[in-house]
């Protein structure tokens, strides 16, 4: 099977066991483990798909996975970054990605992101009116503006972010109309808008929707201020499929919609060319990303539980969400499900479970004498290893790349002891009566 054509009904891993077994053995468990093969494969579909508008760029999510080794891959795939805070933007710069390829879409943003946002010549996204004001007076004011709308009760959200009144983020329909006004009084020569209303969702026809009412709004601008926009922002939010019932978005339905909107409104208003930008993170990396770990322990009391030598340090989407992962054991991928486990972490939080009354094949655990299965925890390759956490005193694992050649890179290496404490002074401690 390629890996980007994902079947209902099973879920890709790119290594056998034997391979597994032998990379654990260099890095022992728990880690993440990239596909790049798959990555760059999935980017070059995104890019063909979105070919046929008059520009398009990804800002990729850096939030999703923010190690600089995936960042600069993606960089040399033409790709940008969506950034919300200083260290986001120190990472896009790291990697090569340069000007208007970085993309700040922040709020609630302190003084000084705008200021390092200024330096690199990145596109500041505004979230709010009084940021106008603000951006003036601290950073100054730059050639090209973005800002953000909040469709309010015209658009539904969804499980994760939630409906679009009730979201801090953007600018209402009036206020985005003065803001655009209000920067080309103040002197702004280049406009943009950028709009993001949902997350995980897997429906296109909300998507080509989303990218209708920004296309209608990109007129009403027009008409209403004069501001002719040069590129609109679709967000991210596009889902994947965790479920194996579940089918993946396809980016040509997809892009085929977008196109037909803009052919109706965008071509008649005068506005062509109009360029696409996305903020996509978790469709670009997530189901080519997983978490393995090792079993170590078996309880049976009420339920009969796993436990694994990763918790929700690690990743935190399970706890946090009750979302779900699809999970299978490296060599059993076609024994039956025999048994219903709770796989769980050594976190003292109950809510420290990878899966919850999941139907899996026997495992076997290390505390029996023998090396414990490899559990592979799928599609975690987007807002996991960097959403973990080091609440009791939990530390966080590394991060490997498969690379094209077969070939592991070691991209992030396990915390210590010494992260741990690396930002208290200890001597001062010692002095402290
Ligand atoms: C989180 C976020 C994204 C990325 O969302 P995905 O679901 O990973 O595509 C894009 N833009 C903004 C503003 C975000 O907050």
């Amino acid at each position: 099977m390629s890996s980007c054509e994902l079947k209902m009904n099973q879920k890709y891993f790119p290594l056998d066991k034997t391979a597994l077994e032998e990379i654990a053995r260099q890095y022992p468990t728990p880690f993440y483990i990239y596909d790049e093969k798959a990555i760059l494969e999935n980017v070059r579909r995104i890019k063909t798909a979105f070919s046929v508008f008059p520009s398009y760029i990804n800002h990729f999510a850096v939030k999703a996975l923010p190690n600089p080794y995936i960042l600069k891959l993606l960089a040399a795939e033409g790709f940008g970054a969506d950034c919300s805070s200083y260290p986001e933007l120190l990472l896009a710069d790291m990697v090569g990605m340069k000007g208007e390829n970085i993309m700040l879409t922040s709020n609630e943003t302190p003084a000084h992101e705008y200021e390092t946002a200024r330096k690199l010549g990145a596109v500041i996204n505004l979230d709010d009116y009084t940021h106008i004001e603000f951006l003036e007076r601290t950073a100054g004011l730059p050639e090209l503006i973005s800002m953000r709308y909040n469709p309010g009760p015209l658009k539904e959200g969804n499980a994760i972010i939630g409906k679009p009144e009730e979201a801090k983020y953007g600018f209402p329909r009036d206020g985005l109309i003065q803001g655009y006004s209000l920067l080309k009084e103040k002197g702004v020569k280049r406009f943009a808008l950028h709009t993001m209303v949902a997350s995980n969702e897997l429906s296109v026809p909300y998507h080509i929707e989303t990218a209708r009412l920004l296309f209608e709004l990109a007129v009403e601008i027009k008409e209403k201020t004069g501001v002719r926009l040069e590129f609109v922002n679709l967000g991210g939010g596009v889902g994947i499929p965790y479920k194996l019932d579940q089918e993946a978005i396809d980016y040509k339905t997809l892009v085929d919609g977008i196109q037909k909107a803009y052919n109706e409104i965008i071509k008649p208003s005068g506005l062509d060319p109009l360029g696409i930008r996305t903020e996509w993170g978790r469709v670009v990396i997530g189901p080519y990303g997983w978490l393995v770990a090792r079993a170590v322990h078996k309880k049976e009391i009420y339920r009969n539980y796993i436990a694994l030598d990763a918790c929700m340090a690690d990743m935190m989407r399970p706890a946090l969400y009750s979302a779900y992962h699809h999970i299978t054991v490296a060599g059993k991928e076609n024994a039956p499900l025999a048994e219903t486990y709770d796989v769980v972490g050594s976190l003292c939080e109950n809510n420290d479970k990878f899966a919850v009354q999941r139907k899996l094949p026997k495992i076997e655990v290390s505390a029996d004498g023998g090396a414990g299965d490899l559990v592979i925890i799928h599609d975690a390759g987007a807002h996991g290893r960097a959403m973990g956490f080091n609440y009791n005193g939990k530390l966080r694992c590394g991060e490997l790349l498969l690379r094209t050649d077969g070939s592991i890179v070691q991209i992030r290496r396990p915390e210590t002891v010494d992260d741990y404490f690396a930002t208290l002074d200890l001597t001062g401690v010692k002095n402290f009566n």
